[in-house]
This record gives C-alpha cells, structure tokens and sequence, in this order.
C-alpha cells in the first residue's frame, strides 16, 4: 500500500518489525525480498513518484570539490532513487576485488567474493539484465565474435549488460510493492531523526517529517539506511553528533574514503588494422538489452602484478565529441574563411592553444586518413583514501539538518598505480599484436584537472570492515556497537572496484535479507 505523507495519511500501522529509509534499488530490494519473510516492512522515501524541485534541492551540497560534479543533480530523490536516470550498465565485481592488497592501503573487505556471487544471478533479475551471465567466452560464441584477447595473457574481455530500456526500480517493481500486504511505502517522508535507548545500543524509533513540516515516528525492530552513498553517510553524520559518535562513528570514519570511478581517457589504441576487436568495439543488442565488451586485466595479474583494476572499454576517436580547442579550431576557420572574426575570440584562441595536441592529432588523422584509432576509457578503481570524504558544513536546510560538504580528490597514488596498470596493458597488447598503446603520461595534470570525469558511483562513506577501528559496518551491515541499525547501498564497500555499483549493491540487499531471515529462522 502507498500513503502519501504529505496528505498526513494514517497508516495501519506504526510499529514495524524494519524499517527501511529510502526506496533506491537498495531500499526496494531489500523491502520486497523480506515481504516473503512475513516481515511487517515499512519503506519510507523523502520524494515522491514524480522528480520535484523541493525534494531535489534537499540534496544541494554546501560545498563540492573543484573537480567533483554537484552533487545536488548526479542523483535523484524520489522513489527508485537514482534507478530514475541510471544507464543501468551491470557487471559483476571479481574475486580479487574483496581481498585485502597491500599495494593498495585500506583494501580488504572482511567478506570474500564466494559470500555475495551467489546472489548475483537474483540481483540481475532486479535489475532485469537476465540471467544469462557475464562469461565473455559464452556471449562470443553466442554473437559469433572472435574475442581478441583470447590469447592475451593477463587480460580478458569483460562483458556489461544493460536493459533497454534502463530499469527505474520503482517503475518496474511498484505493483509487486503496492500489492504485498506487509510492505507499507510512504513517500514525501523525510528521515530527519532518530532516537536511541539509554546506552545507545539500539534504535527505538526514527522521526520522519513531510514537507508541510508535520513529524511522524516509526517504531520498530530493526532499521536499515538505504539512502544512496552520500546521503547515508550525512544522515549517520548528524544523528552522531546527537549521540556523542556512539552509532557507529566512534573512530570517526562515517563518511571517509568516499570513492567514485574516475574516467580517465588516458590512452589511444592504434590497433592492427587487420584485427577484428569483436565486442570490444560494438555493442550489441540482444533482445531487451544491451551488451558491452570492455578490457580488463585479469584477477591473476592483478595479483601478481601489484596492478589496479581498469575497465577499458575502447572507441573510435571519429566516434567522439570534439575537444574545446577542435571545436573552436572549426569556429575561427569558419570566420576567418568569411573576412570575419568570432565572438569571443580571446576564449576560442585560448582553447586552440590548451588543445593544441588533441588538435594536431586530429590533423595528422585527417591528412594519412588513419581510420585505426581508438580512444581507451580507463574507469579506474580508486584507492579508499582517508582525506576523500562526505562531511558537515554549518549551513542548514530546511528541516535544520546540517548540508553536506564533499572533498573529493584524484591523488598522485591514483595516478601512479593507473599507468603502471595501463603499461601492463600497453605491453601485453604489443606483444599479442592487437595494437600499440600510447599512454598519455604527459597528460597527467590535465587528467587531474580539468579533464578529469567520474561516474556518479558513490561508495565508500560507510565502509564494511572487520571491526570499528577500520570502518563503520560489520560483514552483515549492521553499524558497529549498534544492536538493530544497519546500512544498504554502496556506501558499504570497502573497495570499488571498476564495476558500476548497483548490481553488486542489490545482490549485498538480497544478502542483508538472507541474514534477516537467518536470524528469524525463516530462511529456506
Ligand atoms: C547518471 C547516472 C548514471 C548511472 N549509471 C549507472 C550504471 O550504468 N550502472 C550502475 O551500476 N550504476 C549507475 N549509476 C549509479 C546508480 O544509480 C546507483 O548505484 C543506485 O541508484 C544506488 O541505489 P541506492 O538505492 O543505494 O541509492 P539511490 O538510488 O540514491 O536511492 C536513495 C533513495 O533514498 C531517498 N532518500 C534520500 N534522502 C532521504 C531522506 N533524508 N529521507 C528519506 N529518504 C531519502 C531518495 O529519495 C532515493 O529514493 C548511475 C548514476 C547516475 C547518477
């Protein structure tokens, strides 16, 4: 049943076995795989079914980063969460990526990739990518594709699925929510407090208000955060500060080593013009969705090469936007050719001169009409770093809940571990004859800067570990010294791999319901 908190509807109900705040895929997938548990389910969202400009504005930060995008926009509050502009590209995380590294300081999740596999396949029916796998050997045979890392050693043709058209969680899942009677959905219900017991071990209710300003509260057994990786971090921020660090923040690291997966574009690949590049190259539509082939090194050469994890898919370079300094490049050739002079002249030579690489590359291409090139988009695996984080400024928002700051940053460690890995590559496909590599090592400070994107992957503020020295929640999620507050989402990872979270972030709800219905006797 959906209530509409803004209309002050009285639900059924107030007292609940969970609790559950904020309908993303975390939230809505955790919600309906309890249903079956008999469990008396709240799931309450801040938005509604439609995007909103007063619910939206709640996420404006006070202050970003110089090179992270706002993050007032690169997500969305209303139910289904950012599933409402996602492009729902799922991959699978690898062994290595839960193993601790010690190339790699704050790696090691406390749980292995055998603990969350098993629940990819039901995950990737959430998600609706199917059930047919990742392997890259079965969907070359399937496409009749050569694979052209076949023989590369140290490296593998990754495979990404996507659904066509992507998949709005609460679009796709709301008549199964709205139809079981133990899940009770609110929208326009804003988390804005909670209340603990006496000694802080356990939380008894959670206040929510609409955006009218009336306040309601939720009892019930367990209560579990899905509000997405930025805003479960600033939620348990401002519920510490009123329990003295005490919900899970004791070593004060509820918002630290937030990562994302930076886009580096940071290598162009002449390939043998005789080499098929299979998937790697095309997309291809299978059915509802969409497969992508990337590269990626494999977990043995991560391992015993102290490498990073990439993932490179590769694309044409005519395939590409044109670059600041060619498209003004085009603009004072087309005036000039006229007698003329452009507007904004002054911004147009600035641009030609910052790109005049790209621009004489561009030349060169067009003069020996070298059709080979390809650009590599390296989604890299950032390192957990302390000084990466979601904190609190001062400034308030509406309900007087302090907005958030994020300090966010691609450090030289970063870097040095990305060409080490990107020479590896380089080396391998040189040595196989697929192609040659030119890394653009030169163009560091560029990449660091300015040209420097990232994915809206946001992970890491509220990480798992093995005790709360070294994070925040344990290996079932639940907040450290807290006896019923748990955490989902990929706030929870320790490390993120270069896979797009959401599979693995939905496949870690199903696995937090398996614990529920564990603890309730009720797992079959
Ligand atoms: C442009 C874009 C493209 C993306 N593409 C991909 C992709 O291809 N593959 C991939 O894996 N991932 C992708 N992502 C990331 C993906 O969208 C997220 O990983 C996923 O949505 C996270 O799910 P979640 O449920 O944890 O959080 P969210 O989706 O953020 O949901 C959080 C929910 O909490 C609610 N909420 C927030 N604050 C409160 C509050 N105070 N009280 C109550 N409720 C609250 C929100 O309204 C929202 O419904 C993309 C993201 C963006 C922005």
């Amino acid at each position: 049943m959906l209530y509409d908190a803004n209309k002050g509807q009285q639900f059924a109900d107030t007292k609940f076995d969970l609790c559950i705040v904020g309908a993303g895929p975390a939230g809505i997938t955790l919600a309906i795989e309890m249903a079956s548990a008999g469990t008396r389910i709240c799931l309450l969202d801040a938005g509604d079914e439609h995007y909103s400009i007063e619910s939206q504005e709640l996420y404006k930060p006070q202050y970003k980063a110089e090179f992270y995008e706002d993050t007032t926009f690169n997500r969305l509050r209303m139910l289904g969460g950012s599933s409402n502009h996602w492009e729902n590209n799922t991959s699978e995380f690898m062994p290595n990526d839960f193993l601790k590294k010690d190339w790699i300081p704050n790696s090691g999740w406390p749980i292995s990739y055998e603990d969350v596999g098993p629940f990819y396949i039901r995950a990737a029916i959430y998600c609706q990518t199917d059930t047919d796998e990742y392997d890259s050997q079965k969907w070359h045979e399937r496409l009749n594709r050569t694979d052209p890392l076949i023989n590369v050693e140290g490296m593998i043709t990754g495979i990404g699925k996507a659904s066509l058209p992507p998949t709005r969680f609460y679009d796709v899942h709301k008549s199964k929510l709205h139809s079981l009677r133990n899940i009770t959905v609110v929208k326009n219900a804003n988390i804005i407090d909670v209340t603990a017991n006496m000694d802080i071990s356990k939380i008894t209710s959670a206040t929510f208000s609409n955006y009218k300003n009336v306040r309601f509260e939720i009892d019930a057994s367990k209560f579990v955060l899905a509000m997405g990786g930025i805003e479960n971090a600033r939620m348990l921020l401002i519920f510490n500060e009123k329990y003295d660090n005490k919900l899970g923040n004791s070593n004060q690291l509820v918002g630290r080593y937030f990562m994302d997966h930076p886009l580096l574009r940071a290598a162009k690949l002449y390939s043998n013009t005789d080499k098929d590049m299979g998937l790697l190259t095309e997309q291809k539509v299978v059915g509802r969705k969409v497969i992508l082939g990337f590269m990626q090194h494999t977990d043995e050469s991560i391992l015993a090469n102290k490498l990073i994890n990439l993932r490179m898919p590769i694309f044409k370079a005519s395939s590409l936007q044109l670059s600041d300094g060619i498209e003004s490049m085009h603009v004072l050739k087309e005036a000039i050719s006229q007698g003329d002079l452009p507007e904004n002249i002054l911004k147009h030579l600035l641009n030609t001169i910052k790109d005049a690489d790209e621009i004489n590359e561009s030349i060169i291409r067009k003069l020996f009409n070298t059709k080979v090139l390809s650009y590599v988009d390296e989604f890299e695996e950032q390192l957990p770093h302390f000084d990466n984080r979601i904190a609190l400024g001062y400034e308030k928002d509406r309900f007087g809940l302090k907005k958030h700051t994020v300090h966010w940053r691609f450090h030289d460690e970063d870097f040095a571990l990305a060409w080490e890995s990107l020479k590896s590559v380089a080396s391998q496909l040189a040595m196989n004859n697929v192609g040659r590599l030119r890394i653009m090592e030169e163009f560091q400070q560029r990449l660091q800067n300015e040209k420097l994107y990232v994915s809206h992957h946001h992970m890491g503020t509220t990480r798992m570990a093995e005790n709360a020295t070294e994070g925040v929640v344990d290996s079932n999620c639940k907040v450290f010294n807290t006896a019923n507050l748990y955490v989902a989402g990929s706030s929870v990872f320790t490390t993120g791999s270069h896979v797009p979270p959401t599979l693995t972030l939905v496949a870690l709800s199903i696995r937090l319901a398996n614990h529920f219905k564990a603890e309730k006797g009720v797992l079959t």
